[in-house]
């Protein structure tokens, strides 16, 4: 393993061991719950909106490591950002996990998200990472 890939590890190893905004709570606008069968892994994700502005995110999940860092990772940025904002987040990540590595993960829009741009070679491995940001996507479109 070299250093960056460590360094994404430590960063994905922190989002289980300390989840952003996880814990479902009362007052959500919208919310989404997603399965990826395949692996196993769960996940609710809650939003709270005003008007076209993420207030608040809330999750909850199980299964891989993954999948779980992934939510974490996307519940801490969505607060703040207006839904096309966010929209436009989960394209540019999708496009990164879809490229089998060929698109690097755009740090400067999307953060920690970074440190999941490795799941992106490995195809049983997106759908783990893609799981929050597709429920954020559904959430989204019940508004
Ligand atoms: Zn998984």
């Amino acid at each position: 393993m070299n250093e960056v890939e460590s360094l994404y590890q430590d960063i994905i190893v922190d989002h289980v061991k300390h989840p952003r905004r996880q814990g479902l709570r009362d007052g959500a606008t919208v919310e989404s719950h997603q399965l990826n069968p395949t692996c196993g892994d769960e996940i609710t994700l809650q939003l709270v909106l005003d008007g076209d502005r993420i207030v608040d995110a809330a999750w909850t999940g199980r299964g891989c490591m993954v999948s779980q860092s992934s939510a974490s990772i996307l519940a801490e940025q969505l607060p703040g950002l207006t839904a096309a904002e966010a929209g436009e987040r989960i394209e540019s990540f999708r496009a990164s996990m879809r490229s089998r590595g060929e698109i690097p993960v755009d740090e400067d829009l999307l953060g920690d998200a970074v440190a999941l741009e490795g799941a992106a070679k490995f195809v049983a491995r997106v759908k783990c990472a893609m799981l929050a940001w597709v429920a954020a996507e559904d959430a989204l479109a019940k508004r």
